[in-house]
């Protein structure tokens, strides 16, 4: 999709920090890190959402968790735990429509509380 961020990201038109590459997916740093590993895993294909990535290539979405997976173990907080986020629709604050896993970790991440 012409107008859309992350393709661009993808195709090397809007500058990333790239954290691992392979044939299908993609994870970079997120620009405004939420945490001290803040990683955002994409497919290179456009699926607006984990719900339409989910329907259309269930086996590309595993590929985007296994990325996720690696990403975490590379960043050295496998051990002490780390988050796997989809934000899936506006109400839920996604605000970039091609889908992405955040992997957060690197501090404390105890929710829900208690
Ligand atoms: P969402 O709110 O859709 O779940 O997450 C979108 C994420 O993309 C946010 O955490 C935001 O900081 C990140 N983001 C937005 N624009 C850019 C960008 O141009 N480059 C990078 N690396 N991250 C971005
Ligand atoms: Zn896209």
């Amino acid at each position: 999709m012409s107008d859309c961020l992350f393709c661009k990201i993808v195709a090397g038109e809007v500058p990333a920090t790239i954290v691992r590459e392979g044939e299908r997916v993609v994870a970079f740093r997120d620009i405004n890190p939420q945490a001290p590993t803040h990683v955002l895993v994409i497919p290179k294909d456009h699926h607006p959402s984990v719900a339409e990535l989910a329907a259309a290539d269930v086996g590309l979405l595993g590929e985007v968790l296994g990325e996720a997976h690696r990403v975490a173990v590379d960043e050295g907080v496998d051990g002490t735990g780390y988050r796997v986020v989809f934000n899936t629709g506006a109400g839920a604050g996604q605000t970039v429509f091609h889908v992405h896993a955040h992997v957060l970790g690197g501090r404390g991440l105890n929710w829900p509380p208690g």
